[in-house]
């Protein structure tokens, strides 16, 4: 692993140096573990990685955080350590470490304002710019390494849905059945639980409806979308709709039957070379063609690796070609309010050829017996 690590870091500071920026500031999150290895804790007090375009990164953090700084993949690297005690202005350290001369810097995307504001006053002569332009760019595209991590992040939540008959059933409540479901994320071998939707019946028109108290009833659909970031770091994303008991509404078949045609449609179309956006319109267009259109209410899908919502997002507008290495959602859903929904969601990568799917479990419709 360190080897992969560093080898980001070399990419990192080469891509910020192409981009005319001359040091990268970047605080805890999906950035600093990507390039740096290390989990650390978003807190009040600031951790931050000073990367500078040409010469050795500075990581700047409380003293406090010190050896958990040094047991990441950090101390193995040649990454300078830093530590400010209680009574010192860590944003002024940070400044004083840039390179002399710095007219700008990159902040990442999600650091804190209260950050972002403090290091703009610590170095009122540098623009600050995002430093997403650099690290998106990187991350889109994952090294062998991370598809590895990710496939086995697919195969982990898979282990959870192939056991969805053993908590899914008429008569108990989807917070219940979320319980179970939670608990066997971690036991499956996720270091954390992301989010478990169980939608029945009319929740499932509701794309993001979580847990609720509502009572399963026999001939429910349920759409069941879990998630958990393994030890690695990488993140796991799928959903199936089951039914619960036998007989779902025939109006419900109907449509679940076009939406498995639109994901199959859509993963076989996946690959090299075509477009974000036309992934997209290939599902929507069966969806809509069979007279659901209006009930497709969201993108296709999302990238996902270090975070489960990153680039590249599959949507309309979206113009980005397709690269072996990116790893993104296949998800169309239809939603009818008031009655019920369906999902079917698995994670992809783009191959040389094609795209590989991270998720295997059946996506026919599973009916879950009492
Ligand atoms: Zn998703
Ligand atoms: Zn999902």
């Amino acid at each position: 692993m360190t080897t992969e690590i560093r080898d980001r870091l070399d990419r990192t500071q080469k891509a910020t140096r192409e981009a005319g920026i001359d040091a990268l500031l970047v605080s805890p999150g999906a950035d600093l573990r990507y390039i740096t290895g290390y989990e650390a804790l978003p807190l009040e007090r600031l951790t931050c990685l000073m990367l500078p375009a040409e010469g050795d990164p500075v990581l700047v953090v409380p003293a406090l955080e010190k050896p958990a700084a040094l047991a990441s993949p950090v101390g193995a690297l040649d990454i300078d350590v830093v530590a400010w005690g209680e009574t010192d202005d860590p944003y002024a350290l940070t400044a004083s470490l840039l390179p002399t001369g710095t007219s700008t810097v990159g902040v990442d995307n999600h650091m804190w304002a209260e950050k972002v504001l403090a290091l703009a006053a610590a170095v009122p002569k540098a623009r600050q710019v995002l430093a997403g332009q650099v690290l998106r760019e990187l991350r889109m595209r994952k090294t062998s390494a991370e598809v590895s991590a990710l496939r086995a992040a697919g195969a982990t939540i898979d282990a959870v849905h192939d056991s969805m008959k053993e908590w899914l059933r008429p008569g108990r409540s989807e917070r219940d059945v979320g319980r179970d479901i939670a608990d066997a994320i971690i036991a499956a071998g996720h270091a954390r639980v992301d989010f478990v939707i169980v939608a029945s019946g009319p929740n499932g028109a509701s794309p993001h409806h979580d847990l609720s108290d509502r009572v399963i009833a026999a001939g429910d659909p349920v759409v069941v979308d879990i998630g958990g970031t393994m030890p690695t770091g990488y993140c796991s994303d799928s959903t199936r709709t089951y039914a619960a008991g036998n007989e779902p509404p025939q109006a419900f078949r109907d449509y679940y039957a076009v939406l498995l045609e639109a994901q199959q449609a859509q993963c076989s179309y996946a690959r090299p070379g075509v477009s974000a956006e036309s992934v997209d319109a290939v599902g929507r267009d069966i969806i809509t063609a069979a007279g659901y259109g209006d009930a497709f209410v969201h993108r296709t899908g999302h990238g996902i690796g270090l975070e489960t919502h990153e680039e590249p997002y599959i949507v309309a507008g979206n113009p980005l070609r397709l690269e072996e290495g990116m790893a993104f959602s296949i998800e169309p859903g239809i939603y009818l309010p008031g009655r019920h929904g369906a999902r079917i969601e698995d994670i992809v990568v783009v191959t040389p050829e094609a795209v590989e799917r991270l998720n295997r479990t059946s996506r026919e419709l599973a009916m879950l017996d009492g």
